[in-house]
């Protein structure tokens, strides 16, 4: 088999808000096309702009060429993906090594794993590992709306008993009335925070488990410590990134301090952030994104080193059902990933969410069975494709 053929996908929804915090209004999709009819299919969570450019460009030397050319002609079946994914990480390292450049080299691996699967005529799961989840269980990731505090907790409040109506037993509330992801005109302080958890574990009960996404809230550790202190009594599963990214002597000592799990990773690019963000950040629960990690290649990575360390996966997912598909596969062979991040199609507010894939994964009794068709197990809907895609003629 060889590679004949890398496409890029710009996909935006029709007005988009470039205002909005909401990374779900674009996406990136690769297709890696072969000689044998097979075609591979991934996706990237970051500025879809930036990934195209970095596979489709050419190189001017060695340590600096793109991701398309260093693929085409290669027999994505005879070499194992680890070398293929070293091979584009030395090849592209002048430009990129992280960031964006990671994100589109995990749309590669993603893709070249689907085709590993439908070659095999196996669920990508089967190929990564052994199987160590019967079923997998997915959290809600909320959407609420609201530009103040009351009528923002209210549509919390609303979503977290839909949620559980349609089968969760696990659901996240992004509570961001402050900070770089601060909800639409929603200001509040740290007992903001506290009043919107407390009002959502009281409409929920005790028997349903919450995360809490506060979203790069704090830049002061100190101050963070005192405010999330006050959340330990409502019983939370993990708090999600409380201070930027960049501040891992920060989330260690919260995380010393505090009797709540600290989650974070979304951004984190190569297997390599997540060693500074376990070993001195100290993160309890570790959220590599399939995409931006460097696909299921460095994803594995991660919950391999989660896994010496005590340490729990919980993927973070915000794109289409192509992502999720791949966080199902990964966790489907990681017995420390007791969620992924999921809501069902129909429940998104994006209409590339909502309609690209013609079959979805589907809450059955709150879980998601493992996948059975081969490779990622995902078809695109082409008129949804074409309908979206971004014309860069
Ligand atoms: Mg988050």
């Amino acid at each position: 088999m060889k590679i004949t053929d890398v496409i890029c996908h710009i996909l935006e929804i029709p007005n988009a808000n470039a205002q909005a915090t909401d990374s779900a209004q674009d996406d990136l999709i690769v297709e890696i096309y072969t000689d044998e009819g097979i075609v591979g299919i991934g996706e990237t969570d970051t500025n879809p702009w930036v990934a195209a450019a970095f596979i489709e460009t050419t190189g001017t030397h060695t340590m600096g060429l793109g991701l398309r050319e260093m693929l085409i002609g290669i027999d994505p079946l005879e070499t194992d993906i680890e070398t293929i994914w070293k091979r584009l990480y030395v090849g592209s390292a002048m430009s990129g090594r992280r960031g964006a450049g990671i994100c589109a080299i995990g749309a590669i691996d993603m893709a070249l794993w689907d085709i590993r699967g439908k070659a095999a005529g196996q669920p990508c799961w089967q190929l990564l590992g052994e199987q160590a989840q019967d079923a997998i269980q997915p959290y809600a990731s909320l959407q609420p709306e609201g530009r103040d505090v009351e009528s923002y907790t209210q549509s919390l409040q609303e979503w977290l008993l839909r949620a559980r109506d349609v089968g969760f037993r696990a659901a996240k509330l992004e509570v961001t009335p402050f900070g770089p992801y601060a909800h639409e005109q929603l200001s509040g302080d740290d007992a903001t925070v506290y009043e919107i958890v407390a009002a959502c574990r009281k409409t929920i009960g005790d028997d349903f488990t919450i995360m809490v996404d506060v979203q790069y809230a704090w830049s002061d550790a100190e101050r963070a410590l005192r405010a999330l202190q006050r959340l330990e009594p409502l019983n939370l599963f993990f708090i999600e990134t409380p201070l930027w990214i960049d501040d891992l002597d920060g989330y260690a000592y919260i995380q010393k301090n505090l009797n709540i799990r600290i989650a974070a990773g979304e951004w984190q690019n190569t297997h390599y952030e997540f060693i500074d963000l376990m070993d001195r950040g100290q993160v309890d629960v570790a959220q590599p994104d399939v995409g931006r990690v460097g696909g299921l290649t460095e994803a594995l990575k991660v919950c391999r080193l989660a896994g010496e360390r005590d340490r729990l996966i919980v993927p973070h997912c915000w794109k289409t059902g192509i992502g999720i598909a791949a966080s199902i596969h990964m966790a489907a062979v990681c017995g420390h990933c007791p969620y992924v991040e999921f809501l069902p199609g129909n429940l998104c507010q994006s209409p590339l969410r909502r309609d690209l894939l013609i079959e979805e994964p589907v809450l059955q009794n709150g879980v998601l069975p493992l996948p059975d068709r081969p490779g990622l197990g995902v078809t695109i809907n082409r008129d949804v494709l074409e309908k979206f895609t971004v014309s860069r003629k």
